[in-house]
Protein backbone atom coordinates (compact mmCIF):
# COMPACT_ATOMS: atom_id res chain seq x y z
CA UNK A 1 0.00 0.00 0.00
CA UNK A 2 1.35 3.31 -0.88
CA UNK A 3 1.54 6.36 1.39
CA UNK A 4 -0.85 8.36 -0.97
CA UNK A 5 -3.22 5.53 -1.15
CA UNK A 6 -3.41 5.35 2.71
CA UNK A 7 -3.87 8.64 3.13
CA UNK A 8 -6.65 9.33 5.35
CA UNK A 9 -8.75 12.87 5.83
CA UNK A 10 -10.43 13.38 9.25
CA UNK A 11 -11.37 16.50 11.18
CA UNK A 12 -9.44 15.98 13.97
CA UNK A 13 -6.19 13.50 14.36
CA UNK A 14 -5.15 12.68 17.80
CA UNK A 15 -1.76 10.99 18.61
CA UNK A 16 -1.92 9.16 21.84
CA UNK A 17 -4.65 6.95 23.18
CA UNK A 18 -3.84 7.24 27.18
CA UNK A 19 -6.53 9.30 29.06
CA UNK A 20 -6.47 12.77 27.33
CA UNK A 21 -6.34 11.76 23.89
CA UNK A 22 -9.28 8.86 24.23
CA UNK A 23 -11.38 11.45 26.60
CA UNK A 24 -11.13 14.38 23.89
CA UNK A 25 -11.86 11.58 21.08
CA UNK A 26 -14.68 10.58 22.91
CA UNK A 27 -15.71 13.80 23.58
CA UNK A 28 -15.10 15.45 19.50
CA UNK A 29 -16.47 12.35 17.96
CA UNK A 30 -19.72 13.36 20.40
CA UNK A 31 -19.87 16.95 18.94
CA UNK A 32 -20.11 15.22 15.24
CA UNK A 33 -16.28 15.61 13.87
CA UNK A 34 -14.41 12.74 12.71
CA UNK A 35 -11.77 11.72 14.86
CA UNK A 36 -8.61 9.51 14.25
CA UNK A 37 -6.70 8.46 17.07
CA UNK A 38 -3.30 6.69 16.90
CA UNK A 39 -1.52 5.06 19.76
CA UNK A 40 0.94 1.69 19.76
CA UNK A 41 -1.66 -0.55 22.25
CA UNK A 42 -5.09 -1.74 21.13
CA UNK A 43 -5.46 -2.08 25.10
CA UNK A 44 -3.61 0.53 27.41
CA UNK A 45 -0.97 -1.83 29.38
CA UNK A 46 -1.09 -2.07 33.16
CA UNK A 47 1.68 1.00 33.68
CA UNK A 48 2.07 2.99 36.98
CA UNK A 49 0.10 6.00 36.83
CA UNK A 50 -2.85 7.39 38.86
CA UNK A 51 -4.26 5.22 40.94
CA UNK A 52 -7.33 6.81 42.24
CA UNK A 53 -9.92 9.49 41.06
CA UNK A 54 -10.42 12.54 43.38
CA UNK A 55 -13.74 14.20 43.91
CA UNK A 56 -13.18 16.53 41.66
CA UNK A 57 -12.00 14.17 38.80
CA UNK A 58 -15.00 12.49 39.16
CA UNK A 59 -16.91 15.31 38.92
CA UNK A 60 -15.00 16.31 35.57
CA UNK A 61 -15.19 13.01 34.08
CA UNK A 62 -18.83 13.13 35.10
CA UNK A 63 -19.08 16.48 33.16
CA UNK A 64 -17.40 15.17 30.14
CA UNK A 65 -19.86 12.48 30.20
CA UNK A 66 -17.40 9.33 30.75
CA UNK A 67 -17.61 8.66 34.66
CA UNK A 68 -20.46 5.98 34.46
CA UNK A 69 -18.14 3.45 32.83
CA UNK A 70 -15.58 4.28 34.72
CA UNK A 71 -17.36 3.68 37.89
CA UNK A 72 -17.72 -0.01 36.73
CA UNK A 73 -14.04 -0.82 38.02
CA UNK A 74 -13.73 1.33 40.76
CA UNK A 75 -13.83 0.76 44.69
CA UNK A 76 -15.31 3.07 46.37
CA UNK A 77 -13.39 4.81 49.39
CA UNK A 78 -15.28 6.65 51.70
CA UNK A 79 -13.17 7.53 54.51
CA UNK A 80 -9.14 8.73 54.69
CA UNK A 81 -7.53 8.24 58.21
CA UNK A 82 -4.84 10.65 58.14
CA UNK A 83 -2.26 10.19 60.43
CA UNK A 84 1.17 10.96 61.42
CA UNK A 85 3.80 9.35 63.39
CA UNK A 86 2.18 5.89 64.44
CA UNK A 87 -0.56 8.20 65.65
CA UNK A 88 -4.52 8.99 63.87
CA UNK A 89 -5.23 12.60 63.56
CA UNK A 90 -8.12 12.64 61.73
CA UNK A 91 -10.75 10.93 59.52
CA UNK A 92 -11.88 12.65 56.75
CA UNK A 93 -15.24 11.66 54.99
CA UNK A 94 -14.99 11.85 51.25
CA UNK A 95 -16.07 9.73 47.96
CA UNK A 96 -12.87 9.38 45.66
CA UNK A 97 -12.63 5.61 43.79
CA UNK A 98 -9.70 3.26 43.50
CA UNK A 99 -9.04 2.13 39.80
CA UNK A 100 -5.72 1.04 38.12
CA UNK A 101 -4.97 3.45 35.73
CA UNK A 102 -5.25 0.89 32.43
CA UNK A 103 -8.83 0.51 33.64
CA UNK A 104 -9.41 4.15 33.78
CA UNK A 105 -8.24 4.26 30.16
CA UNK A 106 -9.42 1.10 28.66
CA UNK A 107 -13.14 2.20 30.05
CA UNK A 108 -12.50 5.45 28.25
CA UNK A 109 -11.64 3.63 24.95
CA UNK A 110 -14.95 1.57 25.22
CA UNK A 111 -16.83 4.63 24.90
CA UNK A 112 -15.52 5.73 21.66
CA UNK A 113 -18.06 6.79 18.82
CA UNK A 114 -18.44 5.38 15.76
CA UNK A 115 -16.67 8.49 14.43
CA UNK A 116 -13.43 7.58 16.13
CA UNK A 117 -11.63 5.68 14.19
CA UNK A 118 -8.66 3.79 16.37
CA UNK A 119 -5.18 3.09 14.57
CA UNK A 120 -2.94 0.75 16.04
CA UNK A 121 0.68 1.96 15.23
CA UNK A 122 3.37 4.51 16.55
CA UNK A 123 3.77 7.78 14.49
CA UNK A 124 7.35 9.00 13.62
CA UNK A 125 6.71 11.85 11.74
CA UNK A 126 4.79 15.07 12.22
CA UNK A 127 4.51 17.80 10.18
CA UNK A 128 2.28 20.93 10.31
CA UNK A 129 2.53 24.55 9.65
CA UNK A 130 2.24 25.13 5.37
CA UNK A 131 -0.62 23.18 5.28
CA UNK A 132 -3.02 20.78 6.96
CA UNK A 133 -1.29 18.85 9.88
CA UNK A 134 0.02 15.38 8.51
CA UNK A 135 1.42 12.41 10.61
CA UNK A 136 3.16 9.52 9.84
CA UNK A 137 3.13 6.51 11.04
CA UNK A 138 5.81 3.82 11.67
CA UNK A 139 3.92 1.35 8.53
CA UNK A 140 4.41 4.20 6.33
CA UNK A 141 0.56 4.90 5.97
CA UNK A 142 0.01 8.99 6.23
CA UNK A 143 -2.87 10.79 8.22
CA UNK A 144 -4.35 14.27 7.26
CA UNK A 145 -6.54 16.48 9.47
CA UNK A 146 -7.54 20.23 10.01
CA UNK A 147 -6.49 19.90 13.80
CA UNK A 148 -3.76 17.66 15.91
CA UNK A 149 -3.71 16.77 18.73
CA UNK A 150 -0.49 15.52 20.54
CA UNK A 151 -1.13 13.48 23.52
CA UNK A 152 1.19 11.47 24.00
CA UNK A 153 2.34 11.71 27.56
CA UNK A 154 5.68 11.64 28.73
CA UNK A 155 7.35 9.39 26.41
CA UNK A 156 6.73 11.77 23.14
CA UNK A 157 9.54 13.10 21.08
CA UNK A 158 7.41 14.29 18.48
CA UNK A 159 6.99 18.14 19.75
CA UNK A 160 10.61 18.07 18.98
CA UNK A 161 10.10 17.82 15.12
CA UNK A 162 8.42 21.08 14.94
CA UNK A 163 11.02 23.06 17.50
CA UNK A 164 8.99 23.07 20.19
CA UNK A 165 10.80 22.60 23.50
CA UNK A 166 10.92 21.09 26.91
CA UNK A 167 11.30 23.68 29.16
CA UNK A 168 12.74 21.04 32.33
CA UNK A 169 11.33 22.91 36.01
CA UNK A 170 12.98 20.53 37.96
CA UNK A 171 14.61 17.38 36.87
CA UNK A 172 14.00 14.13 38.99
CA UNK A 173 11.78 16.37 41.32
CA UNK A 174 10.61 12.59 42.66
CA UNK A 175 10.31 9.20 43.27
CA UNK A 176 6.83 7.24 43.04
CA UNK A 177 7.04 3.80 43.93
CA UNK A 178 3.35 1.82 43.98
CA UNK A 179 3.20 -1.81 45.40
CA UNK A 180 0.08 -3.80 46.20
CA UNK A 181 -0.03 -4.22 50.70
CA UNK A 182 -1.42 -7.28 52.72
CA UNK A 183 -1.08 -7.93 55.96
CA UNK A 184 0.98 -10.77 57.66
CA UNK A 185 -1.70 -11.88 59.90
CA UNK A 186 -3.49 -12.51 56.57
CA UNK A 187 -6.59 -10.58 57.92
CA UNK A 188 -7.89 -7.61 55.61
CA UNK A 189 -7.14 -4.24 56.29
CA UNK A 190 -9.90 -2.56 58.24
CA UNK A 191 -9.92 0.67 56.78
CA UNK A 192 -10.77 1.95 52.95
CA UNK A 193 -7.26 4.76 52.57
CA UNK A 194 -4.61 6.02 55.02
CA UNK A 195 -2.34 8.95 54.12
CA UNK A 196 0.33 8.73 56.13
CA UNK A 197 3.16 11.11 57.23
CA UNK A 198 6.55 9.96 58.80
CA UNK A 199 7.03 12.47 61.45
CA UNK A 200 10.59 12.85 60.13
CA UNK A 201 12.38 14.41 57.13
CA UNK A 202 15.53 12.50 57.73
CA UNK A 203 14.61 10.09 54.81
CA UNK A 204 13.23 12.45 52.54
CA UNK A 205 9.73 10.67 52.59
CA UNK A 206 7.00 12.72 51.56
CA UNK A 207 4.01 10.92 52.16
CA UNK A 208 2.72 7.52 51.53
CA UNK A 209 -0.68 6.80 50.72
CA UNK A 210 -2.81 3.15 50.88
CA UNK A 211 -6.11 2.77 49.50
CA UNK A 212 -8.64 0.27 48.41
CA UNK A 213 -8.26 -1.03 44.91
CA UNK A 214 -9.99 -4.38 43.39
CA UNK A 215 -10.26 -6.03 46.24
CA UNK A 216 -6.64 -5.06 47.42
CA UNK A 217 -5.08 -2.49 49.69
CA UNK A 218 -2.61 -0.68 47.52
CA UNK A 219 0.36 1.81 48.36
CA UNK A 220 2.19 4.83 46.57
CA UNK A 221 4.86 6.38 48.52
CA UNK A 222 5.87 9.76 47.05
CA UNK A 223 9.84 10.70 47.98
CA UNK A 224 12.62 13.01 47.16
CA UNK A 225 15.54 10.75 47.18
CA UNK A 226 17.51 10.58 43.30
CA UNK A 227 16.51 7.86 41.13
CA UNK A 228 20.22 5.93 41.22
CA UNK A 229 20.27 6.38 45.43
CA UNK A 230 20.92 3.29 47.23
CA UNK A 231 17.18 3.90 49.28
CA UNK A 232 15.65 2.74 45.22
CA UNK A 233 17.76 -0.27 45.03
CA UNK A 234 17.41 -1.60 49.27
CA UNK A 235 13.24 -0.30 48.94
CA UNK A 236 12.98 -2.48 45.36
CA UNK A 237 15.54 -5.64 46.39
CA UNK A 238 14.97 -5.91 50.19
CA UNK A 239 11.51 -4.14 50.78
CA UNK A 240 11.22 -5.99 54.33
CA UNK A 241 13.57 -4.14 55.52
CA UNK A 242 13.24 -0.43 53.54
CA UNK A 243 9.73 -0.40 54.51
CA UNK A 244 9.56 -0.31 58.12
CA UNK A 245 12.82 1.89 58.24
CA UNK A 246 11.62 4.38 56.05
CA UNK A 247 8.04 4.27 57.07
CA UNK A 248 8.51 4.44 61.20
CA UNK A 249 5.00 3.73 63.10
CA UNK A 250 2.59 2.69 60.02
CA UNK A 251 2.89 -1.06 61.88
CA UNK A 252 1.41 0.53 65.01
CA UNK A 253 -1.35 2.18 62.92
CA UNK A 254 -1.90 -0.58 60.56
CA UNK A 255 -0.39 -3.86 61.92
CA UNK A 256 2.21 -6.11 61.01
CA UNK A 257 2.24 -5.36 57.34
CA UNK A 258 4.37 -6.65 53.66
CA UNK A 259 4.82 -5.61 49.97
CA UNK A 260 3.09 -7.93 48.19
CA UNK A 261 4.67 -8.67 44.54
CA UNK A 262 6.71 -6.08 42.45
CA UNK A 263 7.25 -2.24 43.70
CA UNK A 264 7.42 -0.58 41.03
CA UNK A 265 9.29 2.86 41.08
CA UNK A 266 8.56 5.81 38.49
CA UNK A 267 11.11 8.57 38.51
CA UNK A 268 9.43 12.39 38.19
CA UNK A 269 10.82 14.85 35.71
CA UNK A 270 9.04 18.34 35.83
CA UNK A 271 8.37 20.24 32.54
CA UNK A 272 6.06 22.35 30.72
CA UNK A 273 6.75 22.93 27.10
CA UNK A 274 7.36 25.88 25.92
CA UNK A 275 6.77 28.24 22.57
CA UNK A 276 4.49 25.66 21.27
CA UNK A 277 1.53 27.73 19.59
CA UNK A 278 1.55 26.81 16.70
CA UNK A 279 -1.48 26.83 14.07
CA UNK A 280 -3.71 23.67 13.73
CA UNK A 281 -1.62 22.06 16.17
CA UNK A 282 -2.38 21.80 20.21
CA UNK A 283 -0.45 19.43 22.94
CA UNK A 284 -2.71 18.30 26.17
CA UNK A 285 -1.98 16.51 29.21
CA UNK A 286 1.39 15.28 30.24
CA UNK A 287 2.39 16.26 26.76
CA UNK A 288 2.16 19.85 27.49
CA UNK A 289 3.53 19.54 31.27
CA UNK A 290 3.91 16.57 33.60
CA UNK A 291 2.87 16.35 36.98
CA UNK A 292 3.96 15.44 40.57
CA UNK A 293 1.64 12.27 41.37
CA UNK A 294 2.35 13.54 45.31
CA UNK A 295 -0.06 16.84 44.23
CA UNK A 296 -2.78 14.63 42.68
CA UNK A 297 -3.43 16.87 40.26
CA UNK A 298 -2.52 14.53 37.02
CA UNK A 299 -6.00 13.87 35.81
CA UNK A 300 -7.57 17.42 36.98
CA UNK A 301 -4.90 18.81 34.42
CA UNK A 302 -5.67 15.87 32.29
CA UNK A 303 -9.43 16.32 31.91
CA UNK A 304 -9.48 20.59 32.18
CA UNK A 305 -7.52 20.16 28.90
CA UNK A 306 -10.05 18.09 27.33
CA UNK A 307 -13.27 19.92 28.72
CA UNK A 308 -11.67 23.24 27.76
CA UNK A 309 -10.13 22.29 24.47
CA UNK A 310 -12.86 19.96 23.32
CA UNK A 311 -16.20 21.80 24.65
CA UNK A 312 -14.77 25.57 24.17
CA UNK A 313 -11.99 26.16 21.57
CA UNK A 314 -12.43 23.39 19.01
CA UNK A 315 -16.49 24.20 18.17
CA UNK A 316 -15.46 27.62 17.58
CA UNK A 317 -11.87 26.69 15.46
CA UNK A 318 -13.80 24.18 13.36
CA UNK A 319 -16.72 26.57 13.03
CA UNK A 320 -14.11 29.55 11.76
CA UNK A 321 -12.96 27.06 8.62
CA UNK A 322 -9.48 28.04 10.44
CA UNK A 323 -6.81 27.83 13.37
CA UNK A 324 -4.27 30.30 13.71
CA UNK A 325 -0.71 30.46 16.26
CA UNK A 326 -2.82 32.99 17.97
CA UNK A 327 -5.91 30.60 18.90
CA UNK A 328 -3.90 28.16 19.92
CA UNK A 329 -1.99 30.21 21.97
CA UNK A 330 -5.44 31.58 23.43
CA UNK A 331 -6.06 27.86 24.23
CA UNK A 332 -2.63 27.39 26.51
CA UNK A 333 -3.70 30.73 28.21
CA UNK A 334 -6.89 29.89 28.70
CA UNK A 335 -7.75 31.37 32.52
CA UNK A 336 -8.91 27.77 34.56
CA UNK A 337 -6.45 26.16 32.56
CA UNK A 338 -3.54 27.77 33.02
CA UNK A 339 -4.20 28.40 36.78
CA UNK A 340 -4.50 24.93 37.28
CA UNK A 341 -1.21 24.11 35.29
CA UNK A 342 0.82 26.99 37.55
CA UNK A 343 -0.72 25.63 40.42
CA UNK A 344 0.28 21.91 40.01
CA UNK A 345 3.44 23.23 39.49
CA UNK A 346 3.62 25.37 42.60
CA UNK A 347 2.36 22.65 44.91
CA UNK A 348 5.20 20.06 43.04
CA UNK A 349 7.77 22.15 43.60
CA UNK A 350 6.89 23.36 47.47
CA UNK A 351 6.28 19.67 48.18
CA UNK A 352 9.50 19.00 47.39
CA UNK A 353 10.75 22.07 49.49
CA UNK A 354 8.39 20.91 52.49
CA UNK A 355 10.94 17.91 52.53
CA UNK A 356 14.09 18.78 51.65
CA UNK A 357 14.43 23.20 51.79
CA UNK A 358 16.50 24.16 54.79
CA UNK A 359 15.74 28.19 54.41
CA UNK A 360 13.99 29.55 57.51
CA UNK A 361 10.68 30.11 55.42
CA UNK A 362 10.60 25.76 54.95
CA UNK A 363 12.35 25.31 59.09
CA UNK A 364 9.08 27.70 59.87
CA UNK A 365 6.55 26.13 57.66
CA UNK A 366 7.59 22.60 59.38
CA UNK A 367 7.41 23.98 62.54
CA UNK A 368 3.64 25.18 61.86
CA UNK A 369 2.60 21.83 59.86
CA UNK A 370 3.74 19.67 63.31
CA UNK A 371 1.81 22.19 64.95
CA UNK A 372 -1.39 21.64 62.84
CA UNK A 373 -0.77 17.62 63.19
CA UNK A 374 -0.12 17.87 67.01
CA UNK A 375 -3.84 19.84 67.21
CA UNK A 376 -5.91 17.68 64.64
CA UNK A 377 -5.67 20.44 61.91
C1 LIG B 1 3.78 7.03 38.98
C2 LIG B 1 2.69 8.04 38.71
C3 LIG B 1 1.65 8.16 39.60
C4 LIG B 1 0.65 9.11 39.35
N1 LIG B 1 -0.36 9.24 40.28
C5 LIG B 1 -1.31 10.16 40.06
C6 LIG B 1 -2.39 10.32 40.99
O1 LIG B 1 -2.45 9.65 42.02
N2 LIG B 1 -3.36 11.22 40.70
C7 LIG B 1 -3.34 11.97 39.55
O2 LIG B 1 -4.26 12.75 39.32
N3 LIG B 1 -2.33 11.84 38.65
C8 LIG B 1 -1.33 10.96 38.88
N4 LIG B 1 -0.33 10.83 37.96
C9 LIG B 1 -0.34 11.64 36.73
C10 LIG B 1 -1.30 11.05 35.67
O3 LIG B 1 -1.20 9.65 35.65
C11 LIG B 1 -0.93 11.64 34.31
O4 LIG B 1 -1.00 13.05 34.39
C12 LIG B 1 -1.85 11.16 33.20
O5 LIG B 1 -1.86 9.76 33.17
C13 LIG B 1 -1.39 11.71 31.85
O6 LIG B 1 -2.24 11.22 30.83
P1 LIG B 1 -1.88 11.47 29.30
O7 LIG B 1 -3.02 10.95 28.50
O8 LIG B 1 -1.42 12.85 29.10
O9 LIG B 1 -0.59 10.55 29.04
P2 LIG B 1 -0.51 8.95 28.95
O10 LIG B 1 -1.56 8.30 29.74
O11 LIG B 1 0.92 8.62 29.25
O12 LIG B 1 -0.80 8.62 27.44
C14 LIG B 1 0.11 8.85 26.39
C15 LIG B 1 -0.26 7.92 25.24
O13 LIG B 1 0.50 8.31 24.09
C16 LIG B 1 0.90 7.15 23.39
N5 LIG B 1 2.04 7.51 22.55
C17 LIG B 1 3.26 7.99 22.95
N6 LIG B 1 4.05 8.19 21.87
C18 LIG B 1 3.31 7.87 20.77
C19 LIG B 1 3.55 7.87 19.36
N7 LIG B 1 4.73 8.27 18.86
N8 LIG B 1 2.58 7.46 18.52
C20 LIG B 1 1.35 7.07 19.00
N9 LIG B 1 1.06 7.05 20.32
C21 LIG B 1 2.02 7.44 21.20
C22 LIG B 1 1.21 6.16 24.51
O14 LIG B 1 1.17 4.82 24.04
C23 LIG B 1 0.08 6.45 25.50
O15 LIG B 1 -1.05 5.66 25.25
C24 LIG B 1 0.69 9.90 38.19
C25 LIG B 1 1.75 9.76 37.28
C26 LIG B 1 2.74 8.84 37.54
C27 LIG B 1 3.87 8.70 36.56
Amino acid sequence: MSAEQALVKRDVLIVGAGLAGSAAATVLARRGLSVTVIDPYAEFPPLFRAEKIEPDQAALLQSLGLLDKVKQKTRIISEIIHARAGRTLRRRQIEQFGISYCDIVNQVRAQFPEQVEFRLGRVKKITSGESRPRVELADGSVCVGRLLILATGMSGRLPEQLGIEKRMVKEELSMAFGFMLERTDGQAFPFDAVTYYTGTLADKVGYVTLFRMGNAMRANIYAYWPAKDATTKELLREPATALPRLLPGLDQLIGSYAAQGKIEPFKIDLYRMQQCARADMVLIGDAYQSVCPSTGMGLSKVLTDVDVLCNEFVPRWMAAGSIATSDVAAFYAHERKSALDDRALHLALAGRDSVLATSLHWRVQRLVRAWRFAHGE
